[in-house]
């Protein structure tokens, strides 16, 4: 799955927060009031979904008691019995009479179904409770689970001494619905699932037949259901024809699951079927199955898709809906023949009625988990090509978008990218067919369905004549991620949410790798990968609130919650260390050793570890790769390694590390991780250089606090550099003097170190400034050199950290020594680069993309910072779109100019740019004009933009976060967005608190510029009156606006004075 905000902004979930605040509002009856509940009152809400249950049962009346029951009835039979026998003994008529009473009794115990032979309760599992079964690891435990008291386990003694007591596993959790996580006493092996959807009034109903097997014995079946009404449920053995009696059957939307109450218990290692009848909405929000819409000839058209992931299947057909839970599906859609339908796998028969209905029926799926499962129905046309090994790719959209070739593009790429995967990880794609799905609303950006992954529009239609470079990245990247997923996640799913990064992480590790496949000179992994992933994870990593990149999911409400950029960003920086520390041809191996090992089945975090340090061992190495990576996965946060060099020895250094935090205050407090036990064994690569020579040093592991170490080719004069070409997801740092000795080399002859350590260093020493670890003017000083730099990354990474300082100081008395000062650094770069002329075609792109970015970034920054001459150029280009009415800015400076313009120019320019957003069809274009608007100087303006942003007729749900964010950024807007977040904060968490992504992005952007005394006591004062609600958000949020405020205390005026100085000489 691709979060949108990745690398554009996030498609919004608007509905979704209605149903979110249901669901909190049901996680607050707790536990205690639903004990009190009987399942009928907890099922109110959806009475008519649950049929009339035989003898309801009062509050106190849990179904489990008769269970335990039974056997206790027994057992006194069978005592009254041996009394019966002393005391009648010389009566053989009584005898006898006796005797065929306990013969009575016994078999009226066997149709009771327990399997009571040897005296245990009813519900005695199997003995031999396979290891593997879903939940069994004990992260994976639902709470409770096991150690909740068993009612029949405590009241049934066993009759006969032969008998042992059931393990904790073994019993049935007393009220096994109200379990955070479904029990395995069942499992799903093959769901045949037949649909008919009426799309003339968005309903559809589902007959859902689930093959199951029975691993302990258990007189409920459990599984999730939302929000479907059920009308019947059967059970039946799978061979003997006879059915199970149903003794009732209720929703339980607190755990969001369908509890089937049965007359008597399911054997274990017996298979049974399940057959449920249903019907539901096509729902108009965007998860489940939901439907959408488009115009086409004036005409409204509708379709029906579907997001399962994380846990929306269960809103479509009830299903064990938790990724273990691997099983065939063999799905059948009725629809109108106007239609076509759409699933995983290709339609095997289509079947044609008399009255204008078709029933597609699709082949049946290989072994796969719920959340992945997709169907569509459209009247969609579509593109297709195969790829070398077979494999047919098609591309559905709306019917004009195919024919004007928009989707050519992603159709090309992703047929070359399946022959990558295949070739890379040697495991040939699983599936007869891949599907592309272009649809103009989603939740997320794409999702990778096997064998039908959908994506919104703008992530998959590309028109080359007018989009930039950065929105072509943009599409490819979004399509190297979901075929990945393909295998990583599809082929091979995680456990467990808590491992989400995994398949997340690898995703978009390899957005990297597939990009540089498909454009080999870009180097994407080697430098993009730098500024876009390693530098910005790192800054949020960097706070005190961060939280480790495997966490603990115990219930629904925490599964969203994983999915975020530490998941995402760290996730891959991680397995990027990983692949440099194991060396790529091992690392490759690794993966595919785990693909093939894991394929069609589950794995979690250790299996990958197990498989690279096999790997590894192959090739003679033996790193346990598991005990180094769970100080990664687990712990939250980096390290920052310190190199200091030995004024006497001058061969020996001393490294230390310790947590990197951007908090100053937090260092010196007493926080648990001053003392703590923070410790990471950390690949440390170095190389040693000086004036004529280079030369690199094995890996160093660091793994204590403060470690000596002998550095053999450091002699008098030489400089150090650690974490080569930052492949290593931590920082470093160095005594003054090599800090300077880096900085003479740099300005010296950059290019005796490499691109990446190049940015790299300018990302630490920003950083490390920040946090207060080096003095302010290390940076800055640093920059220097970037006039006689070529290369686009040095200049992206130092343009990053640039903005964001600039935001600290942009409405301070003495910014313009700010200003002048970058403005110095960028002039002859930018006038040696000038301004583009042209626009580019697709294979212009490729062969200038670094220069083109260069370019491009070089013109950002010299008119963000006032650059005469930009600014003219801008102003020039605008007036001749306004006078001429043709727009004949170059794409890839669009946005530049738009901004740069409006902030400028007077009133009209404002209001051509807005009438320009109103009237414009392309998806791109109508991003960055809206946020032009948000550049202007006139608080009047930017305040009538705020209000207007809120009006969903004229800007997008999705689109007013940006507007706000964006007027947050303008220092002329800073403290208007601030007082309107606060304002319309109501109407702002109700749109968008139910998204929890949506919600943490403008919190964040709203407040990480925020740098006053005075702002950082509005917003804890704010935050008083809205306790809990978005709490990590907003604690994130303060430690941000504390850090900044500290460091203007600290900082600003060594900074300034510094400057000054500089600017002087
Ligand atoms: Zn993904």
């Amino acid at each position: 799955m691709a979060l949108d905000g990745e690398r554009g902004e996030q498609e919004e979930e608007k509905e979704k927060k209605k149903k979110k605040k249901k669901r909190r509002k049901k996680k607050r009856a707790e536990e205690g009031a639903a004990e009190s509940r009987s399942p009928s009152q907890a099922t109110m809400g959806e009475a008519a979904a649950a049929a009339p249950r035989p003898g309801g049962r009062g509050p106190s009346d849990p179904w489990a008691d008769s269970v335990g029951v039974r056997p206790r009835t027994t057992e006194r039979h069978i005592t009254v019995h041996k009394r019966l026998v002393l005391a009648f003994a010389v009566s053989l008529v009584a005898l006898l009479a006796v005797t065929m009473l306990a013969v009575l009794l016994s078999l009226r115990f066997d149709e009771c179904g327990a399997p009571g032979a040897d005296g245990g309760p009813a519900g005695s599992p199997a003995r031999d409770r396979n290891a593997s079964l879903p939940g069994a690891a004990p992260r994976n435990h639902p709470a409770g689970e096991g150690s909740a008291p068993s009612e029949a386990a405590g009241q049934a003694t066993p009759a006969t001494p032969s008998a042992r007591p059931p393990s904790e596993e073994e019993r049935e959790p007393r009220r096994p619905w109200t379990q955070l996580r479904l029990s395995g006493h069942l499992k799903p092996l093959h769901y045949n699932l037949m649909l008919t959807a009426f799309m003339e009034n968005f309903t559809f109903a589902g007959e859902v037949n689930v093959e199951i097997a029975c691993r302990n014995a258990t007189r409920y079946v459990v599984l999730h259901a939302s929000r479907v009404a059920v009308e019947k449920v059967q059970v039946a053995e799978d061979r003997v024809a006879g059915a199970v009696p149903v003794a009732g059957f209720f929703l339980y939307p607190q755990t969001q699951v369908l509890v089937v109450v049965l007359n008597r218990t399911l054997d274990a290692q017996r298979n049974y079927n399940l057959k449920i009848v249903y019907n539901a909405l096509i729902e108009n929000e965007l998860l489940g199955f939901f439907r959408s819409s488009y115009v086409l000839h004036g005409e409204r058209r509708f379709l029906g898709v579907t997001q399962f992931s994380p846990t929306h299947a269960r809103k479509a057909f009830p299903c064990f809906d938790e990724p273990i839970y691997k099983a065939t599906f063999k799905i059948s859609i009725k629809h109108q023949a106007t239609y076509l339908s759409l699933s995983n796998m290709p339609v095997e028969t289509s079947v044609f009625e008399e009255d204008g209905w078709v029933t597609d029926h699709f082949s049946q799926t290989p072994l796969m988990s719920t959340y992945y499962l997709a169907w569509a129905i459209c009247n969609f046309t579509y593109r297709e090509t195969t790829t070398k090994s077979g494999v047919v790719v098609r591309l559905y959209a709306r019917p004009d978008a195919i024919r004007r070739g928009s989707g050519h593009y992603a159709l090309h790429i992703t047929k070359r990218l399946i022959e990558f995967y295949e070739d890379y990880f040697k495991v040939p794609y699983s599936l007869p067919k891949l599907d592309l799905l272009a649809v103009p609303k989603h939740p997320y950006a794409a999702m990778e369905n096997w064998g039908l992954s959908i994506f919104v529009e703008q992530r998959i239609l590309l028109d080359p004549s007018m989009s930039s470079i950065s929105y072509l990245l943009d599409v490819t990247m979004v399509i190297v991620h979901e075929i990945c997923h393909q295998w990583f996640g599809d082929l091979v799913t995680p456990v467990w949410w808590e491992d989400v990064w995994l398949k997340e992480g690898f995703a978009h590790y390899f957005e990297f790798v597939g990009t540089d496949y498909l454009y080999p000179g870009w180097n994407m992994e080697k430098q993009r990968f730098l500024t876009d992933v390693l530098h910005e994870v790192m800054l949020l990593d960097g706070l005190a609130s961060s939280h480790p990149v495997s966490q603990e999911v115990l219930q629904a409400t925490d599964i969203d919650r994983v999915f975020d950029w530490i998941a995402y960003k760290k996730g891959a920086a991680l397995i990027r260390m990983l692949a440099n520390f194991m060396g790529h041809s091992v690392f490759q191996r690794g993966l595919q050793d785990y693909l093939t090992i894991h394929k069609y089945g589950n794995a979690a975090r250790n299996d990958l570890w197990n498989a690279f340090s096999e790997a590894l061992k192959r090739n003679g190495k033996y790193v346990n790769i598991q005990e180094v990576m769970d100080q990664w996965t687990l712990q939250k946060g980096y390290p920052v390694i310190t190199i200091l060099g030995n004024a006497t020895a001058e061969k020996r250094v001393t490294i230390t590390q310790q947590r990197f935090i951007y908090d100053i205050s937090a260092k010196t407090k007493t926080f648990e991780h001053r003392n703590s036990s923070y410790l990471w064994q950390i690949p440390l690569t170095i190389v040693v250089g000086n004036r004529s020579h280079v030369s690199s040093e094995a890996i160093i592991w660091v793994s204590n606090k403060s470690e000596h170490h002998r550095i053999t080719s450091l002699g008098k004069g030489s400089w150090l550099l650690g974490n080569i070409n930052q492949t290593g997801y931590f920082r470093v740092n160095y005594d003054l003097r090599n800090w300077r000795l880096l900085i003479e080399q740099l300005i010296r002859n950059h290019e005796v170190l490499s691109v990446s350590n190049r940015a790299g260093l300018i990302d630490d020493a920003f950083s490390l400034a920040r946090a207060g670890y080096l003095p302010q003017n290390i940076p800055l000083e640093m920059i220097r050199y970037l006039s006689e730099e070529k290369d686009f990354l040095p200049w992206h990474a130092a343009s990053r950290a640039l903005y964001p300082l600039d935001k600290l100081l942009d409405r301070m008395e003495n910014y313009n020594v700010f200003n002048e000062y970058i403005l110095k650094q960028v002039a002859t770069t930018y006038l040696k680069l000038g301004w583009p002329k042209n626009n580019f075609n697709g294979s212009l792109v490729q062969a200038s993309y670094q220069h083109e970015e260069l370019r491009r970034e070089v013109i950002m920054l010299a008119c963000s910072f006032g650059n005469k001459h930009c600014h003219q150029q801008a102003s020039t280009l605008i007036s001749d779109w306004i006078s001429s009415n043709r727009n004949r800015i170059p794409v890839n400076v669009r946005d530049i100019v738009y901004c740069t313009g409006v902030s400028l120019l007077d009133e009209d320019v404002w209001e051509f740019i807005w009438m320009k957003f109103h009237s414009t069809t392309a998806v791109s274009e109508k991003k960055i004009l809206l946020e032009a608007l948000t550049c202007s100087d006139d608080r009047n303006l930017l305040n009538r933009l705020l209000n207007l942003s809120l009006n969903s007729e004229v800007v997008l749900d999705q689109d007013a976060i940006d507007v706000i964010i964006h007027v947050a950024r303008n220092p002329h807007g800073r403290d208007l967005a601030w007082k309107f977040f606060r304002d319309k904060w109501k109407i702002l968490n109700t749109r968008y608190g139910e998204a929890l992504f949506m919600n943490s992005k403008l919190i964040s952007g709203v407040t990480e510029y925020l740098n006053t005394e005075g702002e950082l006591k509005e917003l804890k004062n704010f935050m008083k009156n809205y306790d809990g609600v978005a709490a990590a958000a907003f604690s994130r949020a303060v430690e941000t606006v504390e850090t900044n405020v500290r460091w203007k205390m600290l900082f600003q005026d060594e900074l300034f004075q510094w400057l000054g100085k500089a600017l002087r000489h």
